[in-house]
């Protein structure tokens, strides 16, 4: 029988206490959207807030197969073994549509699933890329209250996910595959403007002379783009997730990543913007909901809707006629 959860203030001792199944307790709190569990889910991260902050937090993703998994059990198990507590978080919009690939997932990391200085947490099931991407940024800050360093969020490159992650964590990290011959080929350009570091993977065996003509080939392309910030250019390094290569190198470059951005102040100013934004988006969200949720608007959207789909009615003309019905309503 699960216990009940304690009162707000006691469940924030308990999470800052460590105790990982009080943390997975709360994760599940404001995971919730329940209108009470989401006041008392407010409640606890107020008062957890003073406790943030405290974390590196990186972003990683890549197309399946490019060794997310692998890199991130022997990553985080490099990283627990010098002492430092790892949490490992999904931002996964497959698994809630079609149970795609669950990142995140405890089997997938097995090293690290067993690890006591580690925490991996799967994304919720059956919530929409938004709902992810609230409960994984309240998780984020939960997990620095139970006092993990280092926070991994690990995203497959599908849709907007990627964007998404990179709007939550310091450094944003690309794991890429060395292909046959033309290696920028398929790469969505776009993924190669949110890097802060690339890694090519991989770079083992018979596959080390491809992965460093890979990582040359985008050296080459990152010089080619305009850099988010005069004080950093996103390095290009190989690494073999398997043979735990290159890992300790690609630490090394995110601790100086964290040093230069902090003497320059961008790491602050990048944790602000994103609180904002943040904000704003909260802020749409819940407007969205309750447009759609409003019954006098329900009753309109269908007829509306086909109108609109028929010609009949200009869309900007059906958005004005709703946006005037629930306004009126609220
Ligand atoms: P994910 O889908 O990105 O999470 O990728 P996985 O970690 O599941 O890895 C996909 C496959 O690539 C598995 O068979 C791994 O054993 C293999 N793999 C991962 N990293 C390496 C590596 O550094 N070198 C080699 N040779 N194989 C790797």
């Amino acid at each position: 029988m699960k216990q009940p959860l304690p009162p707000t203030d006691e469940l924030a001792q308990l999470v800052r206490s460590g105790d990982r199944m009080w943390l997975a307790r709360a994760i599940t709190l404001i995971e919730s959207r329940k209108p009470e569990h989401r006041k008392l889910a407010a409640q606890l991260l107020t008062s957890l807030m003073p406790y943030t902050g405290n974390a590196d937090r990186i972003g990683l993703t890549g197309v399946p197969g490019v060794g997310k998994s692998t890199f991130i059990d022997q990553f985080g198990t490099n990283l627990t073994a010098e002492g430092h507590k790892v949490a490992v978080l999904a931002i996964d919009p497959s698994s809630s549509r079609t149970g795609g690939a669950i990142l995140g997932d405890k089997t997938r990391m097995q090293r690290l699933a067993v690890d006591e200085n580690a925490f991996i947490r799967p994304s919720p099931a059956g919530a929409s890329l938004g709902g992810v991407t609230r409960s994984t940024r309240e998780t984020m800050l939960l997990c620095e209250a139970a006092g993990y360093d280092v926070i991994i969020v690990e995203t497959v490159g599908v849709g907007q996910s990627e964007t998404t992650v990179h709007d939550m964590v310091d450094i944003f990290v690309v794991l890429m595959l060395a292909g046959a011959g033309d290696e920028l080929q398929g790469i969505k350009k776009g993924v190669l403007e949110l890097a802060d570091l690339i890694a090519v993977n991989k770079a083992d065996g018979d596959n080390i002379k491809k992965a460093k003509l890979a990582a040359s080939d985008y050296r080459r392309a990152i010089r080619l783009m305009t850099p988010e910030s005069k004080n950093w250019t996103p390095p290009v390094l190989t690494c073999s997730a398997a043979e735990n290569d290159g890992l300790d190198q690609l630490w090394a470059d995110i601790l100086k990543h964290r040093e230069i951005k902090m003497v320059s102040g961008e790491r602050e100013e990048r944790r602000h913007e994103q609180q904002i934004r943040w904000m704003w988006s909260m802020i749409s969200d819940r407007l969205l909901d309750q447009f759609k949720e409003s019954p006098e608007v329900q009753a309109k959207l269908a007829e509306t809707t086909q109108a609109v789909k028929h010609g009949e009615l200009p869309a900007a003309v059906a958005a004005e006629g709703l946006l005037d019905t629930f306004l009126k309503d609220s």
